[in-house]
């Protein structure tokens, strides 16, 4: 009787430990895929920023930072500044390719729009195993990008590729990037639709305004103006006009 109690005791033991396991790699995943999208925007990452964008606090950042400092998958600067290591890198390109992949898949396959998909990636790209990601990117024929324009990781943006904030009034430019951060609100990402400000789609840069900090924007669908912090989140490609 005893030995039973016991081995029901420890079999419940070992749940938790798992259940607690594959919570705490999911947070992982997140800080990961967090820290990989700040490097390839050419952000710096610290404690604060990842604060703001996983809505959570700095002390709770700082905990896990230190977590994943021990698991040797980020290194911190004397200056503060969070980066991965090679084996961080490695995972981190893995869920940003599950991440990439499962926007594929809803937004082309499934037909959940593109201005919200990457939620629901952000819960799918954890329950992924490696034959499901493999055979899942051999059924959707490999795609480069995100239906956001954000390439799969080994993939890049042409070269020419600016931030709409480096546009003079006057250009043709074909939209290449909506940047990951705005993907965060889903509001915002249905304005954006709204003006059919999305990859492939081109806008003639009317006007850049100081005193408002706004930018203007025309196409064949009509006006649009938007703010200078997500103008510099959308990255374009001029369109030379002959
Ligand atoms: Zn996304
Ligand atoms: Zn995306």
């Amino acid at each position: 009787m005893y030995f039973r109690d016991f081995y029901a005791k420890l079999s419940i033991i070992k749940y938790l430990c798992i259940k607690i396991m594959s919570d705490h790699s999911q947070v992982i995943e997140e800080y990961l895929l967090l820290l990989y999208e700040l490097d390839r925007a050419g952000e710096k990452a610290k404690a604060v920023t990842l604060a703001t964008r996983l809505e959570t606090s700095p002390p709770t950042v700082h905990a896990t930072i230190i977590r994943m400092q021990r698991d040797g998958l980020v290194k911190v600067k004397k200056s503060k500044e969070i980066s991965l290591t090679k084996e961080g890198q490695e995972v981190a390109e893995n869920i940003a390719y599950r991440h990439n992949l499962s926007e594929y898949f809803l937004c082309n396959t499934l037909g959940i729009p593109w201005y919200e998909v990457h939620q629901h990636a952000h819960l799918l790209e954890h329950a992924m195993t490696p034959v499901v990601v493999e055979k899942l990117a051999e059924f959707l024929n490999n795609p480069e990008f995100c239906p956001h324009g954000t390439p799969m990781p080994g993939s890049a943006l042409p070269k020419n590729t600016i931030s709409l904030m480096e546009t003079e009034p006057g250009m043709m430019v074909e939209i290449a990037m909506i940047g990951e951060v705005l993907e965060d609100s889903v509001d915002l990402m249905k304005i954006l639709h709204g003006h059919r400000i999305m990859p492939g789609n081109q806008h003639k840069v009317v006007e850049k305004t100081e005193v408002l900090r706004s930018i203007s924007l025309e196409s064949k669908d009509g006006p649009s103006t938007l703010p200078f912090h997500v103008a510099e989140n959308i990255f374009v490609i001029q369109v030379l006009l002959d």
